[in-house]
């Protein structure tokens, strides 16, 4: 049974939505993107340095890894546990709107290598957790390339764009990468977890992590063994998570998650048209979102008429935590938020459940609004 899951997916699934990539294996690991991009990482070591794997970091040079600020931490939690340490991924600023500026990539690849450090990782996100920005792909792949380094794109948020004919372009470039992590677990509503990594480079995953357990991995079973993805994880015994979005793919199709996702995204730019002109609201970055992500703060009257200034920050710091708190004891919704930067706390509207309708959205502004005009 799993074999032929796993053959219908390498003919009818990833390839085909992401051109020239090959699925090498975890679509169907029990993970998360998180461990997805931790797998980038160790590949993009092994790749440059193979004897890592018997002898360890301590036959290396000092590394270094590259990524965003607005970058999701399993990048630095990834680097932590691979021996790596944090403080050898650098942060390369983002501009406005979040994306990546691919001249400041290159300014620290060139740093880093004059301090004696060696470049071998850059992660893109193609959708960042907060601002939903998706870094400029072709700019960083020509960054890359010239340097000599692996490309990653964190697309766990983001990937899933590339089954939307109207949207699939804010990830051009993505077919130069080295490697990409996408989440069916997220946008296309598979149940928790079913994470991909999609590796370019067909036997490299195999090289860097078997063990050829000889009771588990034999070469002569009665099967075709190509299929046969255990000894390239880390793990051993793991779930059938593919299966989940094997099943899902089988009875929507690519058009089904297309028409899920554009209407996702519909629902979000619904909701950015209703805001950001609308009295009490303000908008976290100028324009229109690229991903569902919407980032704003609800300013209630009582701090609307005040001057700008440290005092006004103080209070809207706390507007978003209590209207939240609100939320969850009403028991009527829940949007989550953060600080990001020298930004004090806004809201992040994410939609990803494509059964939210227009009325949910005109629902949720009139709730923020009952809930935070007294504050
Ligand atoms: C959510 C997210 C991750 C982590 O994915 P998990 O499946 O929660 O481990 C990684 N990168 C980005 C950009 C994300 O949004």
């Amino acid at each position: 049974m799993s074999t032929t899951v796993l053959a219908t997916f390498y003919r009818c699934g990833v390839e085909s939505v992401l051109t020239g990539f090959t699925v090498v294996l975890l679509p169907f690991c029990s993970l998360g993107g998180a461990i997805s991009n931790m797998y980038a990482m160790l590949l993009a070591r092994f790749k440059m340095f193979p004897e890592v794997k018997e002898r360890g970091m301590a036959s290396l040079p000092r590394l270094a890894a590259f990524t965003s600020e607005h970058s999701h931490f399993s990048i630095k939690k990834g680097a932590a546990a691979l021996g790596i340490g944090t403080e050898s991924v650098i942060c390369v600023k983002v501009d406005e709107r979040g994306k990546m500026i691919p001249s400041d990539l290159e300014r620290r690849i060139v740093d880093a290598k004059q301090r004696g450090l060696v470049p071998f990782f850059v992660s893109a996100t193609a959708g960042t957790t907060v601002y939903g920005a998706f870094d400029p792909l072709i700019a960083i792949a020509d960054i890359c390339r010239k340097h000599g380094v692996w490309m990653h794109v964190d697309g766990a948020w983001g990937g899933s764009l590339l089954m939307s004919r109207k949207h699939r372009w804010k990830l051009n470039g993505v077919e130069r990468a080295n490697s990409m992590t996408w989440n069916p677990h997220k946008m296309m509503s598979v149940p928790l977890q079913c994470s991909a990594l999609l590796v370019r480079e067909e036997g490299l995953m195999q090289k860097c992590n078997q063990m050829q357990a000889s009771y588990l991995f034999q070469e002569d079973k009665q099967y075709d063994v190509s299929y046969d993805t255990g000894d390239k994880a880390i793990q051993c015994g793991r779930h059938v998570d593919i299966f989940k979005l094997w099943l899902m793919w089988r009875a929507k199709g690519t058009v089904g998650f297309e028409a899920q996702i554009d209407k996702c995204l519909e629902l979000s730019e619904y909701l950015y048209d209703k805001i950001k002109d609308r009295e009490g609201y303000e908008m976290v970055f100028n324009g229109k979102p690229q991903h569902t992500n919407v980032c704003f703060w609800y300013l209630p009257p009582a701090i609307r008429c005040m001057e700008d200034g440290e005092e006004r920050r103080r209070r809207l710091h706390k507007v978003a935590p209590i209207i939240k708190a609100r939320m969850m004891e009403y028991g009527t919704t829940m949007v989550s938020y953060q600080p990001q930067g020298n930004k004090v706390n806004f809201f992040r509207m994410v939609i990803s459940n494509p059964a939210a309708t227009f009325e949910d959205i005109n629902f949720l502004i009139e709730e923020i609004e009952r809930l935070g005009q007294d504050l």
